[in-house]
């Protein structure tokens, strides 16, 4: 290969590199805003929401279906806090369908 050739590729390659170092630093970044954003660390977190799956039994708590995630009842963005009480068992398509909204104005209801 001819050393302009070499350079090329190599240039190349490390341009991508940094383009997808800098989406995953994007990622991170953005899930570590979210975890300052509910106030508590990783750990905690993972702790809590095992607790609130295991009492909720991984029932969704909005159309009775399985549900492992964890939803705030009282959206964090209406300063609702990451407690027990505050979270439910949730399916993925009830939670990612609820987001940031509390129940009340949550129109487009359970997931079946
Ligand atoms: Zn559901």
């Amino acid at each position: 290969m001819p050393p302009e050739a070499m350079r090329f590729c190599l240039q190349f390659l490390a341009d991508r590199l940094e383009a997808e170092s800098a989406r995953k630093g994007k990622d991170c970044q953005r899930q570590l805003v979210r975890r300052e954003r509910m106030g508590v660390s990783s750990k905690a977190w993972a702790e809590l929401r095992r607790m609130v799956l295991e009492r909720d039994d991984y029932t969704c708590q909005y159309c009775g279906g399985y549900g492992d995630t964890v939803d705030h009842v009282v959206p964090l963005a209406a300063n609702g806090e990451t407690t027990k009480d505050n979270l439910v068992a949730a399916c993925l398509p009830c939670n990612s369908s609820k987001r940031d909204r509390p129940v009340a104005e949550w129109e487009m209801g359970p997931c079946r």
